[in-house]
Parts: C-alpha cells; sequence; structure tokens
C-alpha cells in the first residue's frame, strides 16, 4: 500500500519504517530539514535498538522515501498518517497546532480521496478539528474531493520501539467507515498474523484509550513510588513489599518499580493533558492530579537523600551521577529525573560528572559547555574524586559493578540507587554507605 507519514520523530520514524519493512511503500515527511537530509545519508537522528538497520535497507531498497516536499508527499499516500509531536500547552493541554497543520496542508495538495489517520496521541475531539481543518482547506480550493479522518493510537515504547511496533499487543484503530476498517486490515496484515490483534471502535474511544493506558501505567508508578516513601517512614523494605503485592496476580510484578520518578516525552505530558481535557468538561479529575504531584516530588527525593546525608551543604561537592536518559536503552531526555537532580546539584553549588550509554550528545545540547557538567567516556571516569555515586537511570550497564573499584574511588563510599538496582546487605559489608527508595535497609 502507499503510505505518507507526517513527521520522523520516534513514532513516525518507527511506524514509517515497521511498515516498508513489511513491503508498503513509505514517504515520510518532516519540516525539520536538517532531520531529512540526515535520514538521507543514513544518519538515524534517535537511539532506537533494531532501527538504523531497518531505515537503512528500506531506504536503499526504495520502500521508504524521506522528503521535506509536501506536496509529493500527499500526492503519494493513500493513507496519511499524522506523527507530529503534540507538546503541552501551558495549561497542560495538548498542543494541536502541528497535528491542524498537516490536516490543512493534505486539503491543500490532496488530489484524490485520503484516509487521514492519527497517530499522534491527541485529546478526544480532535479527529472533529481534524476533519474540520481539512474541510476548509478543501473549500478555499472549492473542491468536493472526499475523505476519511480516523484514530490509530500509537502504543510503542521508547527503547523497545521496533519491537513493539512489529509485535504489538493491539492495534487500536478508531472509525466509523467499513472501508477505512478494511484498509487499515490491510495495511496491518504482517503484523496481525499470529491472533487478531486489531480492535475497532468509535473514534472518540479509541483516542481516551490512549490516555487512559497511559494514565494507568504512570498512576502504578507514582502508587508504588508513594508506598515507597511510606515505608521509609515505617521502617518497611519497598522491594519486599512489591514482591509481596505483586505475587496477587490481580496487580502482577509489572510497572510497579520504586524509582526516582517517570519521565520521558509521554506520561508527564499526557497525564496532564488527560486531567485538562476533564477540567474542559467540568470534571475534576483528582487522581490524575495527584498522580502528576507525587511524580513530581519523587523527582526531587534524590537530591534530597543527598543533602541529608552532607548535612545541607553540597556546595563544592563532586557527583558521579550514572545515567541521563529517562529510561534505559533510549537517548531520550525529555523530562527525565537526572535533569530534576542534576539542576538542583548546580542550585546547591555542586558539579556532576556523568556518563550515560547513550543520552551524552544530547545531554551536550540541552546544557551546553560548563565547568559543573563533565561528561565522562566511562562509567569508572565518573567516580574519581567524586564525593558520592547516584544512578538515575538503570541501565543494564550498571547493574553489577566493580563495588570495590566504587568504593576506592570515591571520596566518601556513598551510593544512592535511584533504581533499587542494588542489595543494600552486599554494599553494606563492602563499607559502602546505600541509601534506595523506600528501603530501611
Ligand atoms: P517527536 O518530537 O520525536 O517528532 C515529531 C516530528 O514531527 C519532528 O521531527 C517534527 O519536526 C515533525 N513535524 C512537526 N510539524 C510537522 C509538519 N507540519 N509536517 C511534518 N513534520 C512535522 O515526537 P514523537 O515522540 O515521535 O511523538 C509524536 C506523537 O506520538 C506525539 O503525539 C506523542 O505523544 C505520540 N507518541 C509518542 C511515543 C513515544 O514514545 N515517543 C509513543 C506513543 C505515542
Amino acid at each position: 500500500m502507499k503510505v505518507t507519514v507526517f513527521g520522523t520523530g520516534y513514532v513516525g520514524l518507527v511506524t514509517g519504517a515497521c511498515l516498508a519493512e513489511v513491503g508498503h511503500h513509505v514517504v515520510c515527511v518532516d519540516v525539520d530539514a536538517d532531520k531529512v537530509a540526515r535520514l538521507k545519508n543514513g544518519q538515524i537522528p534517535i537511539y532506537e535498538p533494531g532501527l538504523d538497520g531497518i531505515v537503512i535497507s528500506n531506504y536503499e531498497e526504495g520502500r521508504l522515501e524521506f522528503t521535506t516536499d509536501a506536496k509529493h508527499a500527499v500526492a503519494h499516500g493513500t493513507m496519511q498518517f499524522i506523527a507530529v509531536g503534540t507538546p503541552p500547552d501551558e495549561d497542560g493541554s495538548a498542543d494541536l497546532q502541528y497535528v491542524l497543520a498537516v490536516a490543512s496542508t493534505i486539503a491543500e495538495y490532496m488530489d484524490d480521496t485520503k484516509i487521514v489517520v492519527t497517530k499522534s496521541t491527541v485529546p478526544v475531539g480532535t479527529a472533529d478539528r481534524v476533519r474540520s481543518a481539512m474541510m476548509t482547506g478543501l473549500k478555499a480550493r472549492s473542491t468536493d474531493l472526499t475523505y476519511h479522518v480516523a484514530s490509530n493510537p500509537e502504543f510503542l515504547k521508547e527503547g523497545a520501539a521496533v519491537a513493539d511496533f512489529m509485535k504489538p499487543d493491539r492495534i487500536v484503530v478508531g472509525t466509523d467507515s467499513k472501508d477505512v476498517e478494511d484498509a487499515m486490515r490491510e495495511l496491518y496484515a504482517a503484523f496481525n498474523r499470529n491472533h487478531d490483534r486489531m480492535l475497532f471502535m468509535d473514534v472518540r474511544s479509541a483516542e481516551l484509550t490512549k490516555y487512559a493506558a497511559n494514565a494507568m501505567l504512570a498512576t502504578k508508578i507514582s502508587f508504588i513510588n508513594e508506598v515507597a516513601n511510606i515505608a521509609e517512614y515505617v521502617g518497611a523494605d519497598i522491594e519486599r513489599v512489591r514482591q509481596g503485592i505483586g505475587s496477587d496476580p490481580r496487580i502482577g510484578y509489572k510497572f510497579i518499580y520504586p524509582g526516582c520518578g517517570y519521565g520521558g516525552s509521554c506520561f508527564p505530558k499526557d497525564v496532564k493533558a488527560l486531567a485538562s481535557t476533564a477540567r474542559q468538561v467540568g470534571y475534576e479529575a483528582k487522581l490524575l492530579d495527584a498522580v502528576e504531584l507525587v511524580n513530581e516530588h519523587q523527582k526531587t527525593r534524590l537530591f534530597d537523600k543527598l543533602h541529608t546525608y552532607f548535612n545541607q551543604d553540597l556546595a563544592g561537592k563532586t557527583i558521579a551521577l550514572w545515567g541521563l536518559a529517562f529510561k534505559p536503552n533510549t537517548d531520550d531526555m525529555r523530562e527525565a529525573s537526572s535533569r530534576v537532580f542534576i539542576e538542583a546539584l548546580w542550585e546547591a553549588g555542586a558539579s556532576v560528572k556523568a556518563y550515560d550509554p547513550e543520552a551524552m550528545n544530547e545531554t551536550q545540547r540541552i546544557y551546553g559547555q560548563r565547568p559543573d557538567l563533565q561528561l565522562m567516556g566511562t562509567k569508572e571516569a565518573c567516580l574519581i574524586d567524586a564525593d558520592a555515586l547516584v544512578v538515575c537511570t538503570e541501565w543494564k550497564a550498571f547493574w553489577a559493578p566493580d563495588f570495590n573499584l566504587v568504593k576506592e574511588s570515591l571520596k566518601t563510599p556513598l551510593i544512592v540507587d535511584g533504581r533499587n538496582i542494588y542489595n543494600p546487605h552486599q554494599l553494606e559489608d563492602l563499607g559502602i554507605d546505600y541509601i534506595g527508595i523506600g528501603r530501611s535497609n
């Protein structure tokens, strides 16, 4: 099938490459000329396991094209996917300007029937706004071309995006048209062979499904973090509690890991956007507001623990930091807990020596060159002359370090473990002070 994808970010690029991988002809269009030029040169702007291989091979085999030429892109696809960003507006609602700009572009250039599919995460009612933006564009051209607007929210996880797209848990499609349903079944046939993963529903329910999924996951994290904080006060160990509750199949072990807060481009913005949607219709989403508040507080915990350990005086101290990305297997730093921690350290007069397997360039791009931030080539290099070690992201490379080396290198034998990846008793035996999340040791 002929497919056009607007946006070559995490979602657009993965969607385009995976659809091309199974044989569809895909044109990816972006307004960022630099990004498009890099993609044409085989440079993948983001780190995502398995993505570079399929982008390069499908590009070379002619099934995947990159362009900034919107007219050419619109002419190509029967299906037009919108996968542009929907960042939070000042009031927390989703900013739809990029989505609606694409709708107008499609209306400006289309010359046959199109199926317009929103893959971006968009609030309930956005399909109506896309439809009306297109209607306005087509009226201006005095044409009566027809089009469908459908919703197909994306559930991929950064860090496993290609695998998730190739083997989705479900493919949600919001449409009231049998033609769109048939087209979507054909498009996704290769991803739907093992069993039927396609869930068709009305557009509004599809739009809400995506927010409900992310809000549920964020709620699980804030819930366990809240219990972890209580555990610290009452002298319990959250890791025992986590296993104790996870053993109940109604609860399960997944996604109840305590830590230093969730980040990324999706959970924080989607929880806020859903609460904002609720407010707009006169409903106060108290649980969602609390999920967000708990998370913001959790992101400050690492600094508070370190500050307390050093008697409220971090001025002049150097902190070794392992992990900058908001989670492992990505270079994405959007809303990362590490940023809250680093900025608090700077505020207190401390400096940082940091290492991350993939997010160092992104860190450099965000903060530029500054004397209180040193990005080191290895995790061991961060430790030299540092006062303490803090772990912010649970990359596999950090799970089994040489603790004797850590102890010898640090000025103070202290590890603050923001993801509870170490065994407190093992570290205690080695003479290393250990502070985790929700652990009374
Ligand atoms: P992103 O910021 O990485 O990429 C968006 C891209 O769209 C950018 O390259 C930008 O230049 C481009 N763009 C903006 N306006 C354009 C236009 N008019 N025409 C063509 N391109 C344009 O965003 P992302 O992380 O891929 O997210 C996209 C959407 O998917 C968001 O709504 C997000 O909430 C949702 N989503 C993201 C994830 C994720 O893990 N990142 C997962 C599921 C859903």
